[in-house]
């Protein structure tokens, strides 16, 4: 297993299109390969998610550390969501701040739906159903996204809250009290 270079912003990479991946594929070597360094580099670099356009591949994958604090502290064994679709639940949309390994040292607030249901493939090409809510829905729509070519700065209502991540630690990082 290696660790995968990660695309910044600017690369045509995260803004290209994606194909899904046949069942067939997903339980290939070269796909199996690719999720278990997506994994490692994911870990390496302290994300909570990476999608397959971040390191270059133009597939509708990602790999996600649902459940992770907010600052990807350890988790149980990440999550393969392979050419997931979004069915958003209800209308509530929550802002909250979103970091992305791809645009490093930044932060913003950004609006997500609060509760969805995302089916999806897993590594072994299964069909799945996971309903998630908050942290874990903002996070598998952030990585969806990345399978659009959409980056968390194009969903940000204001670029009002940019923030570097010294000054969000030092100002806008939340405390437990
Ligand atoms: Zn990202």
């Amino acid at each position: 297993m290696s660790i995968l270079k990660v695309a910044r912003m600017g690369h045509p990479a995260l803004r290209a299109t994606t194909r899904a991946l046949e069942k067939s594929e997903i339980r290939g070597a070269v796909i199996q390969r690719l999720i278990d360094d997506m994994i490692d580099t994911m870990t390496e670099y302290h994300g909570v998610g990476l999608a397959a356009p971040q390191v270059h591949e133009g597939v509708r994958l990602f790999v996600a550390a649902l459940d992770a604090g907010e600052d990807g502290d350890e988790a149980s064994e990440p999550v393969t969501v392979i050419n997931p679709e979004i069915i958003i639940a209800g209308s509530d949309v929550v802002e909250d701040w979103e970091g992305c390994l791809s645009i490093p040292d930044i932060r913003g607030r950004v609006p997500r739906a609060r509760q969805i249901t995302v089916r999806a493939l897993d590594r072994t090409g299964s069909r799945f159903e996971l309903s998630a809510q908050d942290f874990q829905a903002r996070v598998i729509q952030h990585e969806t996204d990345h399978l659009d070519g959409v980056l968390f700065l194009d969903r940000m209502k204001s670029l009002e809250s940019l923030t570097f991540l010294d000054e969000y630690s030092r100002y806008w990082r939340k405390t437990d009290d």
